[in-house]
């Protein structure tokens, strides 16, 4: 079966559009009756129309259009706690949860513990607010990837050269914990190179920036990644080139936790993937390591070079050193938890699943800057050129990518490029950029040719109502018009329903009403939520030519007649949008 039919097949979630969740504004600004409690507001949302009780599967699936997932540990209890009920109700039980049917208390119960996390994401205050509408783009970049096949698999060990070239998996994790996953995103590969900013991090948070620096440079090689080179003060250039990454290991082996094992050592970087990870998948292919050192003949004669220049911190054991590295490049991960690790990282190294603070935020801020200029081997120029993000490539056809503050990305692949980047992921990089404002030099105020998925969209917006409301309310023209040029739409309304025509007409501002009718073309009898038009509000508060003016347009046809263009809109005001927003 294809993914795409596969995908076709699972259960989809609630069709967002149509559920009632979706369109309840209360949910988006906040509620109107603080003594309502969000679990009874969630309760009212779901219940079934006629009966008392919820149907747990209703309430699911919507929470899971959101980019939540049931193994989040965030919300352990809440699965727990409706686990619990099923089991009780034993036999004559529903069978599964999907079924299961709550009342009210039973349902506040069972949410109490997570509700903070709940309401969140039914108040779309996570970093992506619309996520399917989201990964429905991703998807579609994945199926336009999947179709390439150019590239090679790498051959130099057995073990990566039997990888089959179709293997080809997307997994992205938000800093909210929004998961997405599409093709092979639970097959174990190993990390390889993209272990080298890893373990650069741990080496920032145990030694700080400085004593790091001592020893590796902060420079693009511009050369092979694992050519025999140092920079002019004998240190290798950055430490995601090889020479960089062996320093690192010698780190391991010196500077850092001298009193381990070599063993406690490998399960101490092992641990803090895991931590990364957020507890998912982290394992060690011992094959690969084993093939690694056989086949390690360019990484001892750098190890030997740079003992030659005095390189490593302190006198350590070749050996040693290179099988550290080795260790590091053979654990494994799949694109699930390569996606947590990358979103940690995207999130000043605290995981979005379990809120852990794995890294400092300073070590992950000196490992993103290295990503972005040195990460993708001998394409790191023009990756940052055009895909203008943080990303760490691996031999094995993995692609860690980050996009700071907002979300970490897991790409999988096994035919690499020239360069030694896997070819399907650099294109889906390319994709990615080419849609959402994502690239660093995006601009996010000023450009209009891409989207911008995020939250902060709808700050704007919020705000953009509140300012609205209040200029015409306070009958400030001159205000309105500004927001009108700016791109404002004059006709969005509050919690209630209230447009700025509804405010307007309320206090008697008869030349607001007529430049919203006029120029803005706003509907002359929008209903708020307790029924009442515009015009009705003019004339509770005896506005009565305000009440006229709404009533003439009320009473022309309905057929589209474009407004009439502001005469004041041009000239002066156009010069200080900027400075209102
Ligand atoms: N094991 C590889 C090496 O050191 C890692 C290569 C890579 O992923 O760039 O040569």
């Amino acid at each position: 079966m294809s993914d795409k039919e596969k995908m076709k097949n699972e259960k989809k979630p609630l069709n967002r559009q149509n559920s009632s969740w979706y369109n309840m504004s209360f949910l988006d600004y906040g509620e109107k009756d603080s003594s309502i409690s969000v679990e009874d507001l969630l309760y009212d949302i779901f219940k079934h129309n006629d009966a008392d009780h919820l149907v747990v599967g209703d309430f699911l699936s919507a929470l899971w259009s959101t980019g939540l997932r049931n193994t989040d540990p965030r919300l352990s209890e809440l699965m727990q706690n409706l686990q619990k009920i099923q089991q009780d109700l034993g036999r004559d039980g529903p069978g599964n949860l999907e079924n299961l049917k709550l009342n009210r208390d039973q349902f506040k119960a069972s949410i109490n513990e997570n509700i903070v996390l709940v309401s969140r994401a039914f108040r779309r205050q996570f970093v992506i607010p619309e996520f399917e509408e989201f990964t429905d783009k991703i998807e579609k970049f994945y199926y336009t990837c999947k179709e390439i096949d150019t590239g090679k698999v790498a051959a130099y060990i057995p073990q990566l050269e039997r990888m089959s070239p179709n293997y080809w998996g997307v997994s992205l994790c938000t800093i909210d914990g929004q998961r997405f996953s599409i093709g092979d995103v639970k097959i174990p590969f190993t990390i390889q190179s993209c272990s080298k900013p890893l373990t650069y991090a741990i080496a920032l948070n145990e030694l700080g920036s400085e004593v790091v620096h001592r020893y590796v440079g902060q420079e693009p090689s511009g050369r092979m990644f694992n050519e025999l080179i140092l920079d002019h003060n004998k240190r290798p250039h950055n430490p995601l080139v090889n020479a960089g990454a062996l320093l690192t290991s010698s780190f391991m082996l010196t500077l850092i936790r001298r009193e381990m094992a070599l063993s406690d050592k490998f399960e101490f970087v092992k641990s803090f993937l895991k931590r990364m990870s957020g507890g998912e998948f982290v394992g060690f292919n011992n094959a690969v390591f084993l093939s690694e050192r056989e086949n390690a003949d360019r990484n001892y004669a750098l190890a030997f070079y740079m003992r030659e220049n005095k390189c490593f911190p302190e006198k350590i054991n070749l050996r040693e050193c290179l099988d550290f590295y080795f260790q590091c490049c053979s654990m494994e991960v799949d694109c699930e938890s390569m996606s947590v690790i990358a979103a940690t990282l995207a999130n000043g190294g605290i995981c979005p699943t379990t809120g852990d603070q794995v890294l400092k935020p300073d070590s992950v801020r000196d490992v993103l800057s290295l990503m972005h200029s040195c990460g993708m081997y001998d394409y790191s120029g023009q990756f940052a050129f055009t895909v203008g993000l943080p990303a760490k490539s691996g031999v094995c056809g993995g692609l860690l990518v980050v996009i700071p503050n907002v979300l970490g990305i897991a790409l999988w692949s096994p035919p690499l490029d020239q360069s030694g980047n896997s070819v399907r992921g650099i294109e889906f990089c390319k994709e990615l950029v080419s849609m959402f404002n994502f690239h660093r030099y995006d601009n996010l105020k000023h450009a209009v040719n891409k989207q911008d998925p995020r939250r902060h969209k709808y700050e704007t917006k919020g705000l953009n109502i509140v300012s609205l409301l209040f200029s015409a309310a306070a009958g400030d023209v001159t205000a309105m018009r500004r927001y009108k040029l700016s791109g404002v739409d004059m006709t969005q309304s509050d919690y209630d329903n209230r447009t700025a025509l509804h405010l307007a007409a309320a206090e008697g501002h008869v030349d607001c009403v007529d430049f919203l009718l006029k120029y803005c073309g706003v509907p002359p009898n929008p209903v708020d939520r307790w029924g009442q038009t515009p015009k009705d509000e003019a004339l509770r508060f005896n506005h009565s030519a305000v009440a006229e003016l709404i009533q003439s347009y009320m009473d022309k046809k309905p057929i589209a007649e474009e407004p009439v263009e502001d005469p004041k809109a041009k000239s002066k005001d156009q010069g200080s949008i900027g400075s209102i927003f």
